[in-house]
């Protein structure tokens, strides 16, 4: 199994052989072609089977195909942590190198100013914590209307950290035509209660 017959396109192909990936994990081979095609996603998945890479590398390569129309964000991943914000971020940049998108983290504990510049300046792929999402989007910084794929990174980890309403909050400011992608590593009643309420017709994937 090849990325390119996941339906992944150079630069994407040219950066993840540059990076030494010999072959898409089981998690990816099954991800990329559904996410590719606009489904909803329903992932239980570890750290460790490259369930990052399964979502950012189709991700931006729909972003890159289309133009965006300003400077909001078109895509948001919802993380539990700035830790993991910042990996994920690393994530976005690096298989992005070859691509003209801008990927940007947004978390709590840090001054507002450079990351009201950053949403000034104009944003692709948004990565962010809930809590400073919601903060910004509260005080007018952030435009969600442009959003067309949300991604539940470690939901499992989200809800044990309280973040229930700041997601609902989220859901409530985004347009209605989306794409949503969860992954999860464990499947408690509440993250099955929310998918079941946040995901239309998703393919279920066990990595
Ligand atoms: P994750 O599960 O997203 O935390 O990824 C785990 C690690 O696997 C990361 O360091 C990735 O860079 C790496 N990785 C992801 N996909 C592949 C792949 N197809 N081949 C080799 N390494 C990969």
């Amino acid at each position: 199994m090849s990325f390119a017959k996941l339906g992944l396109q150079p630069p994407l192909t040219q950066t993840l052989a540059e990076l030494g990936y010999a072959a898409p994990t089981a998690v990816q081979q099954q991800a990329v072609p559904a996410v590719l095609a606009g489904r909803d996603v329903l992932a239980a998945a570890q750290t460790g089977t490259g369930k990052t890479a399964a979502f950012v590398l189709p991700l931006l390569q729909m972003l890159a195909a289309t133009p965006a129309a300003g400077p909001a964000p078109r895509a948001v991943v919802l993380v539990p942590t700035r830790e993991l914000a910042e990996q994920v971020l690393a994530s976005c940049q690096r298989y992005g190198a070859g691509l003209p998108l801008r990927c940007y983290a947004l978390y709590g504990g840090v001054s507002h100013g450079p990351q009201l510049t950053a949403l000034r300046e104009g944003v692709d792929l948004l990565v962010a914590t809930p809590g400073r999402l919601i903060d910004l989007f509260g005080k007018g910084e952030l435009r969600l209307r442009e959003v067309r794929h949300v991604v539940l990174d470690e939901a499992d980890r989200m809800l044990d950290l309280g973040f229930a309403d700041d997601l609902a909050t989220v859901f409530q400011a985004l347009p209605r035509e989306r794409q949503v992608l969860l992954f999860s590593a464990t499947f408690a009643d509440a993250v099955r209660a929310l998918a079941r309420a946040r995901l239309r017709k998703p393919l279920s994937i066990e990595a």
